[in-house]
């Protein structure tokens, strides 16, 4: 398996406040890996350092083989990394097809929209029949849905989400994951995901990283910390 995105010794955090310590992390290409941890682990933080949001104080970030520690966010999804932030910040008063267009702004991806929104309304075929509806007037579950197809405009080759599952029911935190399963193993997508709802996400990870206090104190199989008991009691209310 090759590496596509690897922290080594990453600090980070905002202003004087440290967040993250020494962070070493590797992810597969095409691997699902999912960070694990409590209200203010540092797991924003974390998603946030690698989309170039925050500066690290120290250490390397390479994705695909370069260095893009310190790149500025609006360079990567060109690269092919792509955040789709927590709640997935819409824009509410523009159409879905609106939003979707946005997510190939690059003239690169620009060129090929027409091309893209079918290939995403292929994944996704309830966004095509809400393409002229205003993106605030979507549920929760469709929101979501659109955030996701909208990072997919870039074509990008890994995906990082941050607590996707928020706002959702279980019912719709299943769709959305399970969507997310199917891009990595039937597209190839490698995908970063930060999520609260610890045992939908540990199902379909393959990895999993277990974030606390700003550090990662335990990493491995997802289906070996599913069944750790320590895992189950502390993050999956066992
Ligand atoms: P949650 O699940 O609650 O979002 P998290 O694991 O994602 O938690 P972060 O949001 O990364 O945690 O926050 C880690 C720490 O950084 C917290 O102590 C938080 O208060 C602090 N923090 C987060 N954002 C900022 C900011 N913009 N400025 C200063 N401190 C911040």
């Amino acid at each position: 398996m090759t590496t596509h995105l690897e922290l080594s010794d990453i600090s980070a955090g905002y202003g004087e406040a440290s967040v993250l310590h020494d962070i070493d992390l590797t992810i597969a290409r095409g691997e699902i890996a999912a960070i694990v941890g409590a209200n203010g682990a540092g797991k924003s933080t974390l998603l946030s350092t690698i989309a170039g949001l925050i500066k690290p104080t120290k250490g390397s970030i390479d994705f695909d083989g370069s260095a893009i520690a310190g790149r500025r966010p609006n360079e990567l999804p060109e690269q092919g990394l792509v955040l789709v932030p927590e709640g997935g910040r819409l824009f509410p008063f523009m159409t879905v097809k609106e939003n979707l267009e946005l997510g190939a702004y690059s003239p690169k991806s620009r060129a090929t929209i027409a091309t893209r929104l079918k290939e995403v309304s292929e994944i996704f075929p309830l966004l095509r029949e809400r393409y002229s509806q205003l993106a605030g007037r979507l549920s929760g579950g469709e929101r979501q849905m659109c955030a996701i197809a909208r990072a997919l405009m870039s074509r990008p080759e890994m995906l990082m989400l941050d607590e996707p599952s928020v706002g959702l029911s279980p019912l719709m935190t299943g769709r959305v994951l399970e969507t997310v399963a199917h891009l990595a193993r039937e597209e190839g997508l490698t995908v970063l995901i930060v999520e609260q709802r610890v045992t939908e996400v540990l199902a379909i990870a393959d990895q999993a990283h277990i974030l606390d206090h700003g550090r990662i104190v335990r990493s491995g199989a997802a289906s070996i910390l599913q069944n750790d008991r320590q895992v189950q009691e502390t993050y999956m209310g066992m």
